[in-house]
């Protein structure tokens, strides 16, 4: 019975494989390193390969039983015609044809679709987006990302781009971004740029997020002081998305969201100051569901809404 979806969840530092049911379940789940293949595409390809073999043995669960394999990746991905436009933190990704690659070597369907993309997709059908049309989802992290769903769909833009949140400039000077523009969003909210700014407001350069986290919960007037001033960051950019689109939904996933006891209070706060009232009053803002898991539960749901099929 083919009723199984293999999800391949790619990052720049580990690559995820979960096996999920049609109820969105994870049967089966595994983990290997990017980085050890980092240098040649082909090598990380047949890494994939093996490893999703040695998994569906392991487990024993025949590659048979999967109706599709479904993979994310961080970068530009043409998912109608599954083929990987640029990944940029990953070399020697350039227009390769993965879908072609992955169906020549095991027959099943393959679909390809961008990694923030596909934890929207996740969290819309199983998780915080549950029931809705229309939602934002926002990830926090080294890069802050988005993924759109209008109207029940997953939107990508002509180039399949769309979504790129963390590069809304929310100052008209402000720093370079490794985008090629200046005073981006992810400038003053990117896991990096959260950990200069703690080296620069306080004592002990060397806290963590974590670490910040926990003098917050006891009260320290400095960790509070932080988190107030990077929740009126997201609030900022999120007032222009806000307005633009007027969603009813906003889901913000990633690990700095697991600071959102002392985040989410200022980013309402200021979306209710700022954004244009019939919008601000609309949208709710809220957790996403699943941490790591997100990708692959949305590997199922690109397959479940038949998207990303050959064009
Ligand atoms: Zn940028």
């Amino acid at each position: 019975m083919k009723n199984l979806v293999l999800g391949i969840d790619v990052g720049g530092t580990n690559i995820k494989f979960g096996i999920v049911d049609a109820e969105g379940k994870i049967l089966a789940r595994s983990v290997m390193p990017t980085e050890a293949y980092n240098r040649n595409k082909t090598s990380l390809i047949k890494a994939i390969f093996s490893h999703l073999r040695t998994l569906s043995d392991s487990v024993k669960i025949s590659l048979k039983r999967f109706s599709a394999i479904s993979i994310g990746l961080p970068g530009a991905i043409d998912s109608p015609n599954g083929i990987v436009i640029f990944l940029p933190n990953i070399p020697g990704w350039k227009n390769v044809p993965l879908r072609a690659i992955f169906e020549a070597e095991f027959g099943i369907p393959t679909l390809l679709e961008n990694d923030v993309n596909m934890i929207t997709l996740g969290e819309w059908k199983f998780g915080a987006g549950k029931g809705h049309n229309n939602l934002l989802c926002m990830t926090l992290g080294t890069g802050v990302g988005g993924g759109l769903i209008f109207d029940g769909r997953l939107y990508r833009g002509v180039n399949f781009v769309a979504g790129e949140i963390g590069h809304i400039p929310i100052n008209e000077q402000g720093p370079a971004c490794n985008c090629g523009g200046w005073g981006c969003f992810e400038q003053y909210v990117g896991n990096r740029q959260l950990l200069e700014k703690i080296g620069r407001d306080f004592a002990n350069p060397n806290l963590t997020i974590p670490d910040v986290h926990a003098m917050a919960k006891k009260g320290d007037a400095k960790a509070l002081k932080f988190f107030v001033e990077t929740a009126t960051h997201i609030g900022n950019a999120l007032v222009g998305v806000v307005n633009l689109l007027n969603p009813p939904l906003i889901i913000i996933g990633g690990g700095v969201s697991h600071n959102h006891r002392y985040l989410f209070p200022t980013i309402n706060a200021v979306i209710q100051k700022r954004a244009m009232q019939v919008q601000a009053k609309q949208v709710k803002i809220v957790h996403a569901q699943f941490g790591d898991d997100a990708g692959i539960m949305g590997a199922r749901v690109l397959y479940m809404e038949g998207l990303g099929k050959k064009r």
